[in-house]
């Protein structure tokens, strides 16, 4: 493997503060920090992220959080800002995740607002879109795509996009390779016509594991990948990262 390639670990509301920092230990004394070419991202609960980003100040992972607010600061009781994640030491943050597109009403002109926000404080977002069931199967897929390409992308020079089919997201089910190519493709094309992004990165997610990892990555051409459950145990993650 010679490109660069992202391995972003998705948590989600998982790891107490004991189970993380043995992960986060166990990902240290890997060997993968002999992999240059391979940016290792971990994506905690906002609370783990203080004690995470002084664990692993040292070593080659990186930091990211879940989400993060539009607005710099103010009357928003209950949301992080950008500016604290600064703080941390957070360079990505995952924006547009279909979890908190469908719990917490993420709607493409919000996401759009917090890329800005994010790419404002030089964190670099992480931007989720992904078909449901239905737009796959009527093959009207790529035209939904696209609406959230549109509406969610801001004039900016770089941008990460992960292609996360929603029903792949914890299932097992996984879109065929030429499928995953077919859209990264696509969504590379298409931003092509905004002439303001000089660099796109597309990932996959849903339902990576080690069995298709080496697939995935290899014939279907993407950047790397956004990983929710597999990523929750150090066997499992840290073979993933050994195939690549
Ligand atoms: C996700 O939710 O971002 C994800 C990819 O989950 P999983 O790997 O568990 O399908």
């Amino acid at each position: 493997m010679d490109q660069n390639k992202l391995i972003v670990s998705n948590w989600k509301m998982n790891l107490n503060l004991s189970d993380s920092k043995k992960l986060i230990n166990k990902l240290i004394k890997s060997t993968f920090k002999k992999k240059p070419y391979l940016k290792n991202i971990i994506c905690p609960q906002f609370l783990l992220i203080p004690s995470i980003s002084n664990l692993i100040k040292d070593s080659h992972l990186l930091l990211g959080a879940q989400n993060c607010h539009f607005e710099r600061k103010g009357a928003f009781t209950g949301e992080s800002s950008i500016e604290l994640l600064k703080q941390f030491n957070c360079k990505y943050v995952i924006l547009g995740h279909s979890e908190r597109r469908l719990y917490s009403a993420d709607s493409n002109l919000l996401v759009k607002k917090k890329i800005k926000i994010a790419i404002s404080e030089e964190i670099k977002p992480i931007v989720c879109i992904g078909e449901p069931l239905e737009f796959r199967k009527n093959k009207s897929y790529l035209k939904f795509l696209e609406q959230q390409l549109n509406e969610c992308v801001p004039e900016c020079s770089e941008i990460i996009i992960a292609y996360e089919p929603i029903w792949s997201i914890g299932t097992g089910l996984v879109p065929d390779y030429e499928e995953i190519y077919e859209v990264q493709n696509y969504v590379k094309s298409f931003l092509k016509n905004n002439k303001f992004i000089k660099k796109i990165s597309v990932l996959y997610g849903g339902s990576v594991s080690s069995n298709n990892i080496a697939h995935i990555i290899k014939k279907s051409k993407v950047d790397g990948a956004l990983i929710g459950g597999s990523s929750l145990d150090d066997k499992e993650i840290l073979k993933i990262i050994s195939i690549l």
